[in-house]
């Protein structure tokens, strides 16, 4: 059985162990498509996992009979709650080895049927994880202790109706549960939007949104969903807690950002009142393509620092625009859109085209967009950002390293952090894999490049694959002739190349360059742009156990404008 039922509204089937319903996952012959265009991937893709073949314990704990409507132990229902959807949570899948299964799994309807789950829970020794769409990139819906005799994973997606609506304040009391689909459905009939727009938006909830601080894209002003919060609902151990409905307060600390980030820690967050907008009627996107991206970059800067306020501005850099389709001459692009619920946009687009232009982009005419964007490469982004959590997955099964990490930078600091993030990735990529090939690599023969944009039909036949040892020794099939690009199979690892990242001072002196400044002093400054650490510190993208994968780092560049 590869999927659970569970999504409000429609029949179909989420899939257990990776993004959205299991039915939009790509097939065998479109992975191997996607595998053949990076060198050193898989010959043919890892099977689907099948709970089947989990190893699931009883459950450690039986549900009173008062609570046993709300609960199950269903198998698949209880692997669906395992995890969550970051890269390392599809290969655990893939591998067979999710972790700790919770024990049970309840769909509570009400705040009191949250509290008594917790009562009952807290009596006897079983650890509750709060689960809105289980989206988590960060381990939040797992359990990783091992001071319980069982865990219940509590799924708040029964509890998703817009309760409330105040329209004169624009504003409304929703269940936490509500999918971002389930929720603006709801808002629709009354002109309104949350318009929170996280990447996971279809497969995630508020609750989880407000308890992981998300943030959202087309959101340039708007960007976390704090900033719309009026008050919180909260079951917690100890008892409720409702926050004041305010617009806005000074009156000491925020009882509401005690519980927003929290990620469940503290409590059930069930419900909270959303401040709301129109929604937009005047909408109007367009493209601009930049030779250079440190130019692209500034040109984002004066848009950002304008009072423009663009609902989306988004820079790809070249890797990433040629992997969407967006570009194919290897030129940055930069994706702008304005939207208003009460006037036309053209004259803040047109300024903005301005900006970018006096800093080196190149760009058509403007258009208005009626349901979707009329510019080709804002079509061809937004379409491979919809569709990538599903390409991602296709890409683990074949053995590829695919992962998106953030992180945030003032101004001064971003373009020695690009470079840092561009060249460390790449050394630890080919330290880890022995293959280092980013999508922007002009190394990368043609055919390779335009990938995501590519629709099921367009995907080319594996003409060539590059088999690793791993694969050669199970005899699945005979290791090819070498090419001449690739590493040749072989039946010890490579040692680590010698390839060191550049120092500080070069990183620094390397952004002075470009800005036509004098070059830094010698020395590394502590905290140093330059230098990861502290909380610049990224999260790596290749794992170092990862052997025969091409590693690929999607998003190492693209720069987005909160
Ligand atoms: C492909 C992909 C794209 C993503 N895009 C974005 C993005 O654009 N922006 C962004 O910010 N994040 C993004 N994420 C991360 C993730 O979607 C967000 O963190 C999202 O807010 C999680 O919501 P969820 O409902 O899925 O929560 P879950 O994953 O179920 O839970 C997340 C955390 O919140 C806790 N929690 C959930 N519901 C409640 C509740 N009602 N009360 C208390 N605690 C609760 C859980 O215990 C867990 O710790 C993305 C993830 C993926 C896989």
């Amino acid at each position: 059985m590869p999927a659970t039922p569970s999504h409000p509204g429609t029949s179909r089937t989420r899939s257990w162990w990776g993004w959205g319903y299991a039915d939009a996952h790509p097939d065998n012959a479109e992975c191997a498509a996607m595998g053949a265009l990076l060198p050193g991937t898989l010959a043919r893709p890892l099977p689907i996992p099948r709970v089947a073949d989990l190893a699931i314990a009883r459950p450690g704990a039986t549900p009173p009979p008062a609570l046993a409507h709300l609960i199950t132990a269903d198998p698949a229902t209880r692997a669906a709650h395992a995890m969550g959807k970051a890269y390392r949570d599809v290969i655990r899948a893939l591998r067979g080895r999710p972790g700790r299964i919770p024990d049970l799994v309840a769909h509570p309807t009400t705040h009191q049927e949250v509290a008594d789950l917790l009562d009952w829970a807290g009596g006897h020794g079983v650890a509750v994880i709060p689960f809105g769409g289980g989206s988590s990139v960060v381990g939040g819906v797992e359990y990783r202790g091992d001071a319980h005799r069982a865990v219940l994973s509590l799924d708040l997606t029964s509890m998703n109706r817009v309760l409330e609506i105040d329209a004169t304040s624009r504003s409304a009391r929703i269940q936490a549960g509500a999918l971002g689909p389930v929720l603006e459905e709801q808002l629709r009939p009354h002109g309104l939007t949350l318009r929170h727009f996280p990447q996971s938006f279809e497969f995630s909830t508020l609750g989880g949104w407000l308890a992981t601080r998300a943030g959202g894209h087309y959101a340039t002003v708007h960007t976390h969903i704090d900033d719309f919060v009026q008050s919180l609902h909260v079951v917690t151990p100890a008892g409720a807690s409702t926050s004041w409905r305010l617009p806005a307060s000074g009156a000491g600390p925020s009882p509401d950002r005690l519980f927003l980030g929290s990620e469940g820690a503290l409590g059930i967050i069930t419900e909270a009142w959303m401040r709301l907008q129109e929604r937009p009627r005047y909408k109007a996107s367009t493209s601009v393509t930049f030779a250079d991206f440190h130019q692209a970059l500034d040109a984002v800067r004066a848009i950002a620092q304008s009072d423009l306020a663009p609902a989306n501005c988004r820079l790809l850099d070249p890797g990433e625009a040629l992997l969407s389709g967006a570009s194919h001459d290897g030129s940055a692009v930069l994706v702008l859109g304005f939207e208003s619920a009460t006037a036309p946009v053209d004259d803040r687009l047109t300024s903005a085209l301005d900006l970018a232009r006096a800093h080196g982009g190149r760009s058509g005419a403007p258009t208005a967009d009626r349901d979707t964007p009329a510019d080709t490469a804002v079509r061809a982004w937004r379409s491979a950002f919809l569709r990538m959590p599903y390409l991602r997955d296709g890409l683990a099964r074949m053995g590829a390293v695919v992962e998106t990490f953030e992180t945030a930078a003032t101004w001064d600091t971003l373009p020695a952090l690009i470079d840092a993030v561009r060249t460390q990735v790449g050394a630890a990529a080919l330290k880890a894999t022995g293959h280092h090939q980013l999508p922007s690599d002009p190394r990368l023969p043609r055919r390779r490049r335009p990938l995501l944009h590519r629709g099921r039909r367009r995907l080319p036949r594996r003409r060539s694959r590059n088999l690793g040892r791993h694969q050669s020794r199970r005899g699945r099939r005979p290791a090819p002739p070498p090419r001449h690009h690739h590493p040749p199979p072989r039946r010890r690892p490579r040692p680590p190349p010698r390839l060191r990242p550049p120092t500080p001072g070069a990183l620094r002196a390397g952004t002075a360059r470009r800005q036509g400044r004098p070059g830094p002093p010698p020395h590394p400054q502590p905290g140093s742009p330059g230098r990861l650490t502290g909380p610049q510190r990224l999260p790596t993208a290749v794992h170092a156990r990862a052997r025969s994968v091409v590693a690929w780092a999607r998003n190492s560049s693209s720069a987005r404008v909160w």
